[in-house]
């Protein structure tokens, strides 16, 4: 893994594209994209586990798969997230 610089505006744009992922209704590509961005990104990486054991308790409590109040509270930690800075 090499040492990359955080480009949290992917982040956002990653997020956005979150609820249609966990959804499974996204596209092979986008998938690999996301899960590839998680794996580089400790940030992503654990609000996507975050994302899919709340999904998860929700299936099991036969609700929507993705709550409005999900996507909302994962916009709050991206936007919490400590600045990084580029060498
Ligand atoms: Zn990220």
């Amino acid at each position: 893994m090499a040492t990359e610089y955080q480009d949290h505006t992917h982040c956002l744009e990653m997020f956005q594209k979150l609820s249609e992922y966990i959804d499974g209704e996204l596209d092979h590509v986008t998938c690999a994209e996301i899960e590839q961005h998680a794996e580089n990104c400790v940030a992503c990486f654990s609000c996507l586990q975050t994302l899919k054991r709340t999904v998860a308790i929700c299936k099991n409590a036969r609700q929507k798969p993705v709550p409005r109040e999900l996507s909302q509270r994962l916009k709050e930690i991206i936007q919490n997230l400590p600045e990084t800075t580029s060498p």
